[in-house]
């Protein structure tokens, strides 16, 4: 078994499932330090730092030829989100290897990515392999819980271990799409939506379930959360998403009608919903609450909806929410802002050239990416984030809903395949 499938293997057998309850996410000390471990067989010197207890991140830096460039930061996070093992169709921690898979929960999200990082960071020391520029690697907690005792944890406390950090790669992005017959396209994500989580509470008068009623706070909210739901964002082709839709329609021949871009989303089989979610702000409820008692009539209803904007729409986002929930709705959030940076540079060609350099004719295309990740934290020091966890995937997985999903697993030669690419790209970026 090559190192980079055995670091997986391992790695996915540490249950980091992060509840978002502090009590019980407990795995990431044991993963951190088994992390920690490999790097120090390779002769590093890692840094553990646990912002809280049992919370552990892992950072090293290798020393690159010329100090005077930026430094790359090369990030993952070790955490997961929980696995109900009965809906599975192997056991979600143990790292099993069937049909040129590895199975488990963070098999795609992210342990694949941290696994390439380790093989990549380990063998450039033992060969004493020295990059083009320092490299830091970094080695996470907490990202699934929006990263506030990992990444942004040790952006506010340990902004130092960054120090001349200019750019990063990390998840969602570097995995293969099949445009057609054995031409692939790699989906390097160069922006990341904002979200607006949202509190929403509306009052109304209380009283016996068994009178008239003209006042009801649930039945208001309701309405108010079924106008938002038919409510369409205004489309906005933003440029990482123009670029994308390009880029597919030069490869298949199929034309782009840039008024139109959701005909050539529509186009784009499993893909689709993720880059349809780009085109547009978007706004889903996701909990509602009201009432104690079937005779009571709730003095307050409330809901949380997950808001998620695009670049450059933050206040036009704010705006139109509280216009459609209409003046009875009280609003409170927390925003978290978009991302975004241009898909160009020195880092850009060197991952284009080691994506050529192991799949001939492939190409390498920015998008957006609707979710939120660690680059979020990443940004607040000025650091130009890609996702870039390169992937060479079988035409036929429905690789988007295995993030988070059932039965999430990673192919064998793709992961192997990312090692290579990883590797090539280090050595020159
Ligand atoms: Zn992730």
């Amino acid at each position: 078994m090559s190192e980079v499938v055995s670091l997986a293997r391992e790695l996915i057998r540490f249950d980091t499932t992060n509840t978002d309850d502090a009590r019980t996410a407990t795995g990431e000390r044991a993963v951190a330090e088994f992390v920690a471990e490999r790097l120090e067989d390779a002769g590093y010197e890692p840094i553990y730092v646990e912002p809280a207890p049992r919370r552990g991140n892992v950072v090293v830096r290798l020393p690159g030829a010329d100090p005077g460039r930026g430094a790359l930061l090369v990030h993952g996070h070790l955490d997961v989100v929980p696995a109900d093992a009965s809906d599975w169709s192997v056991p979600p921690f143990e790292g099993e290897i069937r049909q040129g898979y590895l199975w488990g929960r963070g098999a795609i999200d992210m342990k694949h990515m941290v696994a390439m990082s380790l093989a990549v960071a380990r063998r450039f020391k033992r060969d004493g392999i020295v990059p083009e520029r320092d490299i830091v690697f970094a080695f996470l907690a907490d990202e699934e819980a929006g990263g506030g005792l990992g990444a942004g944890w040790l952006v506010d406390h340990r902004p130092e271990l960054f120090e001349g950090v200019t750019e990063a790669i990390s998840e969602v992005g570097g995995f293969s799409y099949t445009v057609r017959d054995d031409v692939r396209a790699y989906l390097v994500e160069t922006a990341e939506k904002g979200s607006m989580w949202l509190r929403l509470k509306v009052r109304g008068a209380a009283g016996h379930g068994s009178l008239v009623h003209t006042d009801n706070a649930a039945v208001k909210l309701a309405a108010a959360l079924t106008r938002l739901d038919s409510h369409r964002f205004p489309l906005v082709l933003t440029e990482p998403v123009r670029e994308f839709l390009t880029g597919v329609s030069e490869l298949t021949g199929e034309p782009l009608d840039p008024d139109d871009p959701e005909t050539a989303v529509a186009r784009l089989g499993s893909l689709a919903r993720m880059i349809g979610a780009t085109l547009r702000d978007t706004a889903n409820t996701t909990m509602l609450s009201a009432g104690y008692k079937a005779n009571v009539v709730p003095a307050v209803a409330e809901a949380t909806v997950d808001g998620r904007m695009l670049p450059g729409r933050e206040a036009a986002f704010e705006r139109e929410l509280a216009e459609v929930l209409g003046p009875g709705v009280e609003m409170e959030w927390d925003t978290l802002p978009p991302v975004q940076t241009t898909f160009d540079g020195r880092l850009v060609d060197a991952m284009a050239a080691a994506i050529e350099a192991e799949d001939p004719g492939a190409r390498v295309l920015p998008y957006m990416l609707a979710a939120g990740t660690d680059a979020k934290s990443f940004q607040r020091l000025g650091i130009r984030h890609f996702g870039f966890a390169p992937l060479r995937l079988p035409p036929d997985l429905d690789f988007t809903s295995l993030f988070h999903g059932v039965d999430e697993r990673v192919p064998i030669d793709g992961l192997e395949f990312g090692d290579r690419v990883l590797d090539r790209l280090l050595r020159t970026c």
